[in-house]
């Protein structure tokens, strides 16, 4: 029984819920970027908050960056897939994003920082991902890292999958970031046309694919370049098979939803309208960071 059952598993796989488009908007001082993931999907992919797409060739999309800002509440992950991006924080912490690094932020209690392209000319593409906090780790001290693109581990499959793990666990390949309660799986999945890759899933965390170069398909659902694609919650499905139409780059991220009340105001995240009150107070009388 076990194994007929084992082997039914295997071949079933979550399936698209939605494709989300995104929408064209500007931030920072002025750069041009697709909000994928924003307020009204919070709560269907509980823990992640934000997922934000920048690309472009025309440094005016881009060059204004994103002066000094605070935080609080939550984890920024940026991934850079073209470019260089300078940061400060009021943490002391500096560091150069360049193409193919990750540079993940918890701001806790409280981070100022400025994200400042370090080019004037080229091209510039990555993401920014917001990963919340568990209530009891909102307060943190802030943390940073910079993970280069050497840092980060890979593994290529025999269908010719590459893929780089970078939080959470991949076909045995650890990732450079773990985080208990939220439990965040990311991966940046490259596919040869016609190659399949399976991710096991847990069925209680939310999932979702942004496809960035190429497309693939889920079941029989085609998920077109620049689509974000909200996986099913199937408790039969023991994770997520994709197959890619033409060669293929997507994002595979989920994580373990903390059902907590969310609370945002701009850059803070906390779990009630006081704690936001007090986080706009205390960046107001420089007490934030
Ligand atoms: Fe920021």
């Amino acid at each position: 029984m076990q194994t007929t059952r084992k082997h039914e598993e295997s071949h079933s796989s979550r399936q698209v819920e939605q494709l989300i488009a995104g929408v064209v908007t500007s931030d920072g001082a002025g750069v041009t970027l697709t909000r994928v993931l924003g307020q009204p999907l919070q709560r269907r992919l509980d823990p992640f908050l934000m997922l934000d797409a920048f690309g472009s060739n025309d440094p005016d999309d881009y060059i204004a960056g994103f002066p000094d800002h605070p935080h609080r509440g939550f984890e920024t992950v940026t991934y850079m897939i073209a470019g260089r991006m300078r940061h400060r924080d009021s943490a002391g912490h500096e560091g150069l994003l360049e193409t193919g690094g990750v540079q993940w932020m918890t701001a806790g209690r409280g981070v100022i920082h400025s994200e400042i392209p370090e080019q004037s000319e080229g091209r510039m593409e990555g993401f920014q991902l917001w990963l919340n906090l568990p209530r009891t780790h909102k307060m943190a001290q802030p943390w940073y890292k910079d993970f280069t693109h050497a840092d980060l581990p890979r593994f290529l499959t025999d269908a010719g999958v590459a893929v780089t793990v970078i939080a959470g666990q991949s076909h045995g390949v650890s990732g450079v970031v773990h985080r208990e309660t939220t439990a965040p799986l990311y991966l940046d999945v490259h596919l040869p046309a016609g190659a399949q890759f399976t991710q096991s899933l847990p069925a209680d965390h939310n999932a979702f694919l942004y496809v960035y170069r190429g497309a693939v398909q889920v079941g029989e659902r085609a998920i077109p370049l620049q689509r974000m694609a909200i996986l099913t919650n199937d408790p039969d499905a023991q994770g997520v098979t994709m197959r890619a139409i033409d060669d293929a780059r997507v994002l595979l991220v989920a994580g373990h939803p903390l059902r907590e009340p969310i609370v945002q105001h701009g850059p803070f995240v906390m779990n009630t309208e006081q704690e936001i009150r007090q986080a706009v107070q205390d960046f107001r009388d420089g007490s934030l960071a």
